[in-house]
């Protein structure tokens, strides 16, 4: 028996102990949907305000489908700056730390540490799942250091930001580079017009999920 509202999610066991471990015992409305959603395997645009926990609802049905057996990436994180993508690592360790043994690995690859190191770790394994900057990852991927052309996941993070900080290129050169079947998903406060175009370009038919703020 668990009181978690968690469990009807289906997800594996630790993922459910890592959210009960953090107290958490009710999904937010935006989980609620977008859990679902993203399980469905379809383009999600994920749409609720700052601080409502996105973060935990693309990551769990994520690292619930990666087949740490396949030693290959499985799933491309992006966000606009170091340390947002230091948060969403940080969150994500806090989940993959449950697990019996440590088998899904993940690695954060951002601008400001040492890039050749990094190439050479990457040459010895292919982390299941990586979280970073879209400059630094879009550079790997040049570099041959990451390989992503059969990565069905791509989660493209606070996409208003990416677009204010003219990151969307980037995002775009990552893109290119992965399954032209990907699944694509997109999660921002706000989406403003001239996301619009970019949206169009990746996005099959995407399920826009809005939670708008309680007046
Ligand atoms: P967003 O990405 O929508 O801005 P975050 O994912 O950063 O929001 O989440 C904001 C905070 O809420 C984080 O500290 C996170 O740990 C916490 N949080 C996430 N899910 C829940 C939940 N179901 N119950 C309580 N707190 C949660
Ligand atoms: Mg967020």
């Amino acid at each position: 028996m668990t009181n978690s509202n968690f469990a009807r999610f289906d997800l594996q066991a630790f993922l459910i102990n890592a959210v009960t471990a953090q107290g958490f015992t009710l999904p937010t409305e935006i989980q609620e949907r977008l859990i679902p959603a993203i399980r469905s395997g379809k383009d999600v645009i994920g749409q609720s305000q700052t601080g409502s926990g996105k973060t935990l609802a693309f990551l769990l049905p994520i690292v619930d489908v990666i087949d740490y057996e396949r030693e290959e990436v499985q799933a491309v994180i992006t966000a606009p700056t170091r340390e947002l993508a230091t948060q969403i690592f940080n969150e994500l360790k806090k989940l993959l730390d449950h697990q019996e043994e440590q088998t899904i690995q993940a690695k954060l690859l951002v601008g400001g540490t040492d890039r050749s190191r990094m190439i050479d770790k990457l040459e010895k394994t292919q982390p299941h799942i990586v979280i970073g900057t879209p400059g630094r990852i879009s550079d790997l991927i040049a570099d041959q250091a990451l390989t992503v052309q059969e990565t069905p996941i791509l989660v493209v993070d606070e996409a208003d930001q990416m677009l204010d900080m003219g990151f969307l290129e980037d995002v775009d050169k990552v893109a290119s580079r992965m399954a032209v079947d990907l699944q694509m998903l997109v999660f921002s406060a706000t989406i403003p017009e001239k996301l619009q175009p970019f949206l169009r370009k990746y996005m099959n038919n995407p399920r826009h999920v809005h939670v708008k703020p309680e007046h």
